[in-house]
C-alpha cells in the first residue's frame, strides 16, 4: 500500500438527510436537536464535494426525506427539491444506463456517453411514512439495477411492487460486489395490509415487540424475506466463485456493537450467520441510528460501519464521506462529524 497509489474507485456516502420544510425540533427523546430545513443545504453540500472529488457514484443510505414533510403536506415540494439535489450529482463511473422502463441496467463494459450518473438510494422508515412501494419505485429515488439484459422484464405493476417485490439488487465494479438490502421487505408500513409480508410482519410484532430479549422487533425496522435471504446466499456465492469482495449496504445496521440493540434488522442474527458462511464480505455500511457507530469484527474480518444522520448536525458542519476503495482497505475521508479512517481487510 504505497501511500501515493490510486484508489480503484472512489464512492460518496451520506445517511439520513430526513429533509422537510419545517422548523428545527428535538426528537422523540429530546437528546438531540434536528435541522429539517437545512438538511437539504447539507445534502447538496455532499452532492457538491462527490462532484468535485470525481467519485464514480454515491450511496444514499436510506431517510432522505422525513416524515413529518407528509405530515405538515410539503411532500410534493420537498421531494421535488431533493430530486433537483440529486439531479445536479455528475459524476460517472459506474457501467450502468437508465433505461425506458425506469430502471438502471448493468452493462459488461460501456463508453462515457453510455454510463448514466448513478446514485444508489436505499429505501428507509421514513420513506415508507411518505409513499407506498409503488411511489418509490416510480420516483427519482429508484436505483435498481437489473442484471444485464432483463431490465425490460422489470416493468412491474403496482400491486406486484407493494404486495411482493423486494428492493434488493447488486452492482459490481472493479472486483467489488455492492449488495443492497431491502432492510423493509417484512414490514408492517412497508407492506400493504392483507399482503404474505406485511401479515408476517404484524404476527412477529405481535410475538416479539413486549419482549425485552427482542428490543429490535419494532415497526421502525423490518426484516428479509426468505426469498431476499436466498438472493442474499447467491449473491455471496456468485462473488466467491468471481473473486469479488463484498460490500453490504443496508439502511438498518447488522451489528448491535456497530449501533445497538434497538436499531438493527429483525433476523440480523440470521442474516449474519448466513455472510459468516463466506469469507468474501468486508464492510456493511447502514444508516438509521443517528448517533453513528463502527466495529470491526475482527473474527469474520468484517467492518460494521454505521454513518451519523446528516439531520442532527447543526448547520455549521455535516456528516458525509468520499470512500476510496484500494485492493486491500477502504479510506474513509470523511466531512464534518464523521471520522476519517482506513479499513484494512
Ligand atoms: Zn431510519
Amino acid at each position: 500500500m504505497a501511500p501515493t497509489e490510486e484508489p480503484l474507485m472512489r464512492f460518496g456516502v451520506i445517511a439520513d438527510v430526513q429533509h422537510a420544510n419545517i422548523d428545527n425540533a428535538y426528537n422523540f427523546h429530546r437528546t438531540f436537536m434536528r435541522f429539517y430545513r437545512h438538511a437539504l443545504h447539507k445534502f447538496k453540500e455532499a452532492v457538491d464535494t462527490w462532484n468535485d472529488n470525481k467519485v464514480d457514484f454515491a450511496i444514499q443510505l436510506g431517510d432522505i426525506v422525513d416524515g413529518f414533510s407528509g405530515k405538515h403536506g410539503h411532500l410534493e415540494n420537498d421531494f421535488r427539491n431533493l430530486t433537483n439535489v440529486v439531479k445536479e450529482f455528475k459524476s460517472v463511473g459506474l457501467p450502468v444506463q437508465k433505461t425506458d422502463s425506469g430502471v438502471y441496467s448493468a452493462l459488461d463494459d460501456a463508453s462515457e456517453e453510455e454510463k448514466t450518473p448513478y446514485m444508489c438510494h436505499l429505501w428507509g422508515n421514513h420513506e415508507f411514512y411518505n409513499y407506498s412501494r409503488a411511489e418509490l419505485w416510480k420516483s427519482e429515488f429508484n436505483s435498481f439495477v437489473a442484471p444485464s439484459g432483463s431490465a425490460s422484464s422489470l416493468d412491474l405493476d403496482d400491486a406486484k411492487i407493494n404486495n411482493e417485490f423486494g428492493y434488493y439488487y447488486s452492482f459490481t465494479y472493479k472486483g467489488f460486489r455492492f449488495v443492497a438490502l431491502d432492510a423493509y421487505d417484512v414490514g408492517d408500513m412497508s407492506r400493504p395490509v392483507g399482503c404474505d409480508l406485511h401479515t408476517k410482519a404484524v404476527s412477529t410484532l405481535k410475538k416479539y415487540k413486549k419482549d425485552d430479549k427482542y428490543p429490535s422487533i419494532v415497526n421502525w425496522n423490518g426484516a428479509l424475506s426468505n426469498a431476499q435471504l436466498n438472493w442474499l446466499h447467491n449473491e455471496l456465492l456468485t462473488a466467491t466463485q468471481q473473486n469479488q469482495k463484498v460490500i453490504l449496504l443496508t439502511h438498518v445496521p447488522l451489528d448491535a456493537r456497530a449501533s445497538r440493540e434497538a436499531s438493527l434488522i429483525w433476523n440480523a442474527a440470521e442474516v449474519m450467520r448466513m455472510v459468516h458462511c463466506f469469507d468474501c464480505v468486508v464492510a456493511c455500511l447502514a444508516g438509521h441510528f443517528h448517533a453513528g457507530g463502527y466495529y470491526h469484527d475482527q473474527k469474520n474480518n468484517i467492518h460494521h460501519v454505521t454513518f451519523q444522520g446528516a439531520i442532527e448536525r447543526d448547520p455549521a458542519t455535516n456528516a458525509f464521506a468520499v470512500i476510496e476503495v484500494y485492493e486491500d482497505f477502504l479510506k474513509i475521508n470523511g466531512y464534518g462529524k464523521i471520522d476519517s479512517k482506513i479499513l484494512k481487510f
